[in-house]
């Protein structure tokens, strides 16, 4: 008997069902216009105007911006429930990012509202520790906070904490101050589990090296009744990349390599049945990626 991958099929505007496993998008901040060329500083002129009328939700051509969005997913699987990547959170000093800085979003209302409570969680991902990754990992204000999931194990690729940590000795505003607001309080309460990549975290659920984006930046793979969802991470930044792979954003460390990654992870995708997840694209959010002349492009799954 050949065995049948489990169908992806959304369960409500924001929410992927995959066999046993649900999937739900939780953006910290939905829809920011950021300055186009603060991403891409290739992207200007005409392969702007191009973008936009390829992706008119993602680009706005007249106002020279690109709609990032910043997407936490929860996967509720059988004896897990996970949260990967942690927003930007709130109240936490960003003077140098004004979108970031003190903020009050209503993140932990909406969690609840879907049935969760914080002490339910069992795992929190890093995918890796930049600033608009990991500021749900605490809540507080001033100088104290503390783990804003306080029952889980907090993963982390071990070259990324490594180096950021190795940082943060010299400087104490590493990372915009995320370092010490929102990773060191997770060292001090002794959550975090610094793993190698690969790793599979729980079964089912795994860390794979995606260098570029940072040194140590992982994807994350959920294998559910033979259906698989790749989170990406900071892979892509906007849809654009997908028709222009080549293009990368001004926050990726090597440039060279976080293109190589990004085409090794799509190119392995391509054509098959693997959704994707992606961090900052405004919905659409998840889809099968297909390769469509030199770049690629992605067939969301069907809304409901
Ligand atoms: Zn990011």
């Amino acid at each position: 008997m050949t065995a049948v991958a489990a169908r992806a099929e959304m369960a409500g505007p924001d929410t992927l069902r995959l066999g046993t496993a649900v999937i739900h998008r939780l953006a910290d901040i939905e829809r920011i216009g950021w300055p186009a060329a603060a991403i891409f500083r290739d992207l200007t002129g005409t392969a702007l105007a191009d973008a936009a009328a390829s992706y008119p939700g993602a680009v706005d051509a007249a106002a020279g911006t690109l709609a990032l969005t910043f997407n936490s997913y929860i996967i509720d699987m059988p004896g897990h429930l996970v949260l990967i990547d942690a927003g930007i959170g709130n109240g936490k000093e960003r003077p140098d990012r004004p979108a970031w800085h003190r903020r009050t979003g209503d993140f932990m209302q909406r969690l609840r509202a879907l049935g969760y409570q914080p002490d339910d969680f069992d795992l929190v991902i890093n995918t890796h520790l930049h600033a608009d990754h990991v500021g749900w990992n605490t809540t507080g204000s001033g100088q104290d906070w503390r783990p804003a999931f306080p029952n889980a194990r907090y993963i982390v690729p071990k070259q990324e904490l490594a180096h950021w940590s190795a940082l943060f000795a010299s400087d104490k505003h590493t990372l915009h101050g995320a370092y010490a607001d929102s990773v060191q309080p997770i060292l001090d309460a002794g959550l975090y589990e610094a793993v190698d990549t690969p790793s599979e975290i729980v079964p089912g659920l795994r860390l794979e090296p995606a260098p570029g984006h940072t040194g140590g930046m992982a994807v994350v793979r959920l294998i559910a009744d033979g259906g698989q969802l790749l989170f990406l991470a900071d892979v892509l930044h906007s849809p654009v990349q997908l028709a222009t792979p080549q293009l990368t954003s001004n926050f990726c460390v090597d440039p060279a390599q976080a293109c190589a990654t990004r085409r090794r992870l799509l190119d392995a995708c391509a054509g098959t049945d693997t959704i994707v997840a992606t961090y900052h694209f405004p919905p659409p959010v998840f889809g099968t990626i297909v390769k469509a002349g030199e770049g690629y492009k992605l067939n969301p799954v069907d809304a409901v």
